[in-house]
């Protein structure tokens, strides 16, 4: 990765920025140097997180606070809920905030159960297991499902924790052209003949793993085809929820619900608790034998501390808000409002002739800067309008694909959307990142 940069170096140097330091600092890290602290809203110390739903942060440097248009709160539940927060602070008296035990050791709580019991019936398979951690659950689990002898077929966009799982499992790893089944096809028609029976092929067992939405790209899976490619080639299919999961889907079933895809098709369904559910963990979902089978062999349910009983509780509490057992549509109204906003920012963005990437309905927007040299201006300027926005580069985004990624949330008001739009405008022509035309406004 070092020798790939010398190459582009050039464009960086003489830039006097501190993102272009942290860039230079992140790749001298590689090489064991310090990394230092940048004053910019996400590197800054937060000294609360609003009690408006999260839709703002309170920085402790500016003792100033400004649109949170970066945290993957989707639903607005990181924040006091009026149905959540009491269930929470009851679950701490009776729970304490942990357990100080493995899930085998004493540390299976009735809410541990509850919590597994919930997440299988709102992700529709017929058993879950829970984890501490959602990258865990990833880089964890891969390595139990699969080994030498086995073939992980990844998609080129895959969050680092499954490209941890999938090295860590000692399988072999190929990877596809990103969210492209004609790729897939090809690489599977690669490693076995077509057609034969599972026992004749030379890998003991295939997972092609794919995500519901990409983080960095906004995207959709393209779930149908990709399910519809596993069943010919005979090969497990392991989705990857952590930012559809609560965001998408009529009822917030993620993206089988919205993209018409029977759950009983997707071999393992994993996702996080720390996006659409204000709360920190992982699941998987499958069969009740795949998950008896993780129970007994896994090394992070029988070593690790099982998850935090509050943070079960929020889990358990908003998926009743989301399916309206709560006794109100507060939760139909969330997932009305996640969807109508984020297709309201897209394509207003889209109209003031930003390069947006991703698809309707999701969530995510990464608006390209392209350049590494306009992630600072574009930052900065945003942030001393009172908007903060993450920005994306090397490492996490190839070195010349830099970007700026907007997540919605169904807590920011049309008046907040509205306030974010001017001053992105404003600052996307200062900057120069207006790649389009601007469809002209209508009278
Ligand atoms: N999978 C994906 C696709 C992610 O984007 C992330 C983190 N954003 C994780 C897994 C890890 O989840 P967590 O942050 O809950 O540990």
């Amino acid at each position: 990765q070092a020798s790939n940069l010398q190459g582009y170096a050039p464009i960086c140097l003489g830039l006097e920025d501190f993102y272009i330091r942290r860039l230079y600092l992140r790749i001298q890290d590689c090489f064991g140097r310090p990394i230092a602290s940048a004053p910019d809203a996400w590197f800054d110390v937060v000294e609360r997180y609003s009690n408006d739903n999260n839709k703002t942060l309170k920085r402790t440097t500016k003792k100033s606070s400004c649109l949170n248009l970066g945290s993957y709160n989707y639903l607005g539940f990181a924040a006091s809920d009026e149905y959540c927060t009491p269930r929470v602070i009851e679950s701490l008296k009776r729970f304490s905030p942990s357990t100080c035990s493995a899930r085998v050791d004493g540390g299976t709580t009735t809410l541990h159960t509850e919590l597994e019991e919930c997440v299988a019936n709102f992700v529709q398979k017929p058993a879950a297991i829970v984890f501490g951690m959602g990258y865990v659950t990833n880089s964890a689990i891969l390595p139990v499902l699969i080994g030498k002898g086995g073939l992980i077929i990844s998609d080129s966009l895959n969050h680092n924790s499954i490209v941890n799982g999938a090295r860590g499992s000692g399988a072999t790893v190929r990877v596809f052209q990103h969210n492209t089944p004609p790729h897939l096809e090809k690489v599977l028609r690669e490693q076995i003949a077509d057609g034969q029976p599972r026992t004749h092929r030379p890998w003991k067992k295939i997972i092609v793993v794919v995500e519901g939405i990409y983080s960095m790209e906004g995207e959709l899976c393209q779930l149908p085809e990709i399910v519809a490619i596993c069943k010919k080639y005979k090969a497990y299919v392991y989705l990857d929820e952590a930012h559809s999961i609560g965001a998408v889907g009529k009822s917030g079933r993620g993206v089988c619900e919205l993209l018409g895809v029977d759950t009983a098709d997707v071999d393992i369904m994993m996702g996080t608790f720390t996006k659409s559910f204000g709360s920190c963990g992982g699941y998987i979902a499958g069969s009740k034998e795949l998950i008896q089978h993780l129970k007994y062999t896994c090394p992070a349910h029988l070593y690790a501390t099982s998850i935090s009983p509050p943070a079960a509780q929020q889990i358990i509490s908003a998926i009743k808000v989301i399916l309206g057992e709560d006794g109100t549509s507060r939760g139909a109204q969330k997932l009305a409002r996640i969807r109508e906003n984020s297709n309201f920012f897209r394509s207003e963005l889209q109209k003031m002739g930003f390069e947006v990437l991703g698809d309707n309905d999701s969530p995510v927007m990464p608006i390209m800067l392209y350049n590494p040299a306009k992630i600072p201006a574009f930052s900065r300027e945003c942030l001393k309008q009172n908007v903060a926005v993450v920005t994306v580069a090397f490492p996490a985004t190839p070195l010349l694909l830099a970007r700026a990624r907007i997540c919605i949330s169904a807590s920011h008001t049309r008046e907040d959307l509205l306030k974010a739009l001017e001053v992105i405008s404003r600052v996307g022509d200062m900057v120069g990142i207006k790649y389009f035309p601007a469809e002209p406004k209508k009278q």
